[in-house]
């Protein structure tokens, strides 16, 4: 994955904020998950790569979040991807709510574990089709809630 959609977290920090500068390395992994921790060469402060976005903090690991994406990916609907893996039907749709919401990290994601070769396309599909799936099913309640 690539480091340059980090930024440096400390505030005190010449490089707080700034994308593409460079200024962050990987320093180790850790956990479960062998979730980054990253530093940043112009302060030296570490922080995890989890931070600050939802789609990190999620609780499964992340072979299941590749398959869960994987098989949506492949057609297989929110009922058959949750009884494939084991899931709750909530736990699929948080995850495309995930791929909604933090779009730019899912997609990273899913390009650096090979899911997605090329391009956007077919992440778009998929949100395309859930979302225009779900306002048909559900009409009675707000949509915005729904998914
Ligand atoms: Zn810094």
């Amino acid at each position: 994955m690539n480091l340059d959609q980090f930024s440096c977290p400390n505030p005190g920090c010449p490089d707080h904020g700034k994308n593409n500068g460079g200024n962050i390395n990987l320093y180790t992994r850790y956990g479960r998950k062998q979730v980054r921790l990253l530093i940043c060469k112009t302060c030296g402060k570490t922080f995890s790569e989890l931070k600050g976005t939802p789609f990190w903090d999620s609780r499964l690991d992340w072979d299941t979040i590749e398959k869960i994406y994987r098989s949506l990916l492949t057609g297989q609907g929110i009922r058959a991807t949750a009884r494939d893996f084991n899931l709750s039907k909530n736990t699929v749709k948080r995850y495309l709510r995930l791929a909604n919401k933090d779009y730019g990290t899912v997609l990273h994601f899913l390009q650096d574990r090979g899911v997605i070769s090329n391009g956007d396309a077919q992440l778009r599909e998929l949100l395309a089709q859930f979302s225009s799936r779900r306002q048909v099913v559900v009409g009675d309640r707000p949509s915005a809630v729904v998914m």
